[in-house]
């Protein structure tokens, strides 16, 4: 028997995963309400970096997930909803040391092994095609099939074509349970109470004080720096460039090297306006209203070190943003545990930008009872223990 689809539902949070979801519930003819603490793309969406890459997931469910996200951005892209916001390019992944060559051969195993086409290029070859690469880059392997989109852009886009009414400035404080403790009966807010047939909660870091996950979503926050505009060096950039320490700075890759704390992966992004935006760390401490001058040096230190072009530009601006991380490294994606309608799409650390669509049209699939892009069973909440949050 086919469930009965819901009329209405409040979707809290409108970042990138939360206009997905409204987008994907709203082209079903379900009339939603998108309650935002702040505005849409006012956390992590509105500070992301951007890359729609598998070349950085782990080999496994992300990896998976991302070739469905990158898949979804090139439909969406095709049928005009993404249309010019979705920027096609390859990612190559540059190793400068032993340790990242090594990192980088077993990681270009894996991505063919998940069907990804992967070209390993060495030294001679990969300063060929890309001349503005420092001679320390010892070889590289180009991710095929990879982009780059704007997280605000894509939310832009998303709440307009679905439209969406947002009740901005509006927190939610509480989701209220009946008395058997399985329907969320209302969500109390900042300007009141709301009511639906069905609740889905994206609210990135929110999400852990409405959850009670505080010990297992944790805030991680990235500093990122956009240059000037420099056409030429930006021409001559076939695409973005990942140094092999990203992969150990996110933990794709074990290694007795990471640095605890604060990582630093280097991504150099040339933008379709010319610039380069260059991130970036990964910090679980700090929040996203400054950014340090030891962050930012380092970055530009290593930025310049694999490009040398960079030296010349100036910087335009640097910021920061707060991701969510889980502590096993795996989003929450899927029914809240214990309710009959209540959702969570949340925990997407660094790729929320990649993984938001995808994951956001797979959760209204499940809402829908259908099957679903992307398989949500490694990353259901139920895994974790909720400590009691829920009245
Ligand atoms: C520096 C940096 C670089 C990144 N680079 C990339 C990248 O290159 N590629 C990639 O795929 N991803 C990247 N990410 C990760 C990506 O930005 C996030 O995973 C993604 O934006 C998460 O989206 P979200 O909708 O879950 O959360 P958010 O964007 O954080 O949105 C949550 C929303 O919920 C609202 N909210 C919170 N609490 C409440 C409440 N109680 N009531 C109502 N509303 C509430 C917030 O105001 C916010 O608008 C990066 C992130 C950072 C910080």
């Amino acid at each position: 028997m086919q469930p009965r689809l819901p009329s209405t539902a409040i979707v809290i949070g409108s970042g990138i995963v939360g206009a997905s979801v409204a987008y994907f519930l709203a082209r079903r003819g379900i009339a939603v309400r998108l309650i935002e603490a702040v505005s849409p793309a006012a956390e992590a969406t509105g500070a992301a970096d951007g890359a729609v890459s598998v070349a950085s997931k782990k080999p496994g469910p992300m990896m998976q997930a991302a070739l469905k996200g990158v898949a979804l951005f090139g439909e969406l892209a095709d049928e005009g909803l993404l249309a010019g916001a979705f920027k096609r390019r390859s990612t190559f992944i540059v190793a400068a040391s032993e340790d990242e060559c090594a990192v980088l051969e077993a990681h270009a195993s894996a991505l063919a092994g998940a069907g990804v086409r992967v070209d390993t290029l060495d030294g001679k070859t990969l300063r060929a095609r890309f001349c503005a690469l420092s001679p320390g880059a010892r070889m590289a392997i180009e991710v095929h099939g990879e982009g780059h989109a704007i997280g605000y852009q894509v939310v832009h886009r998303l709440l307009t074509a679905a439209n969406v009414k947002v009740s901005r400035n509006t927190s939610v404080q509480e989701l209220m349970l009946d008395t058997n403790g399985q329907r969320i009966t209302k969500v109390t807010t900042s300007r009141g109470d709301a009511r639906a047939d069905i609740v889905v909660l994206a609210a990135g870091n929110g999400s852990a004080g409405l959850l009670g996950l505080r010990d297992i979503l944790r805030p991680r926050k990235g500093q990122l720096l956009i240059t000037e505009r420099a056409p030429a060096l930006n021409a001559a950039m076939p695409g973005a460039i990942m140094s092999g320490r990203y992969l150990l700075s996110k933990g794709s890759q074990t290694s007795a090297k990471a640095a605890p704390g604060r990582g630093l992966g280097l991504v150099i992004d040339p933008l379709v306006t010319g610039q380069f935006l260059i991130g970036g760390t990964r910090e679980d401490f700090g929040d996203r209203s400054t950014n340090d001058i030891d962050a930012v040096s380092q970055i530009l230190r290593d930025a310049v070190a694999l490009v040398p072009g960079l030296a010349s530009l100036r910087l335009l601006r640097s910021f920061a943003g707060v991701r969510t991380a889980v502590v096993d490294g795996l989003p929450l994606v899927g029914r809240i545990p214990g309710t009959e309608n209540g959702f969570v799409a949340t925990g997407f650390e660094g790729d929320g930008i990649c993984l938001g669509p995808v994951m956001g049209k797979s959760i209204v699939q499940m809402i829908c009872g259908e099957p679903t892009d992307v398989d949500l069973s490694v990353f259901d909440p139920s895994r974790f223990v909720l400590s009691g949050a829920l009245q």
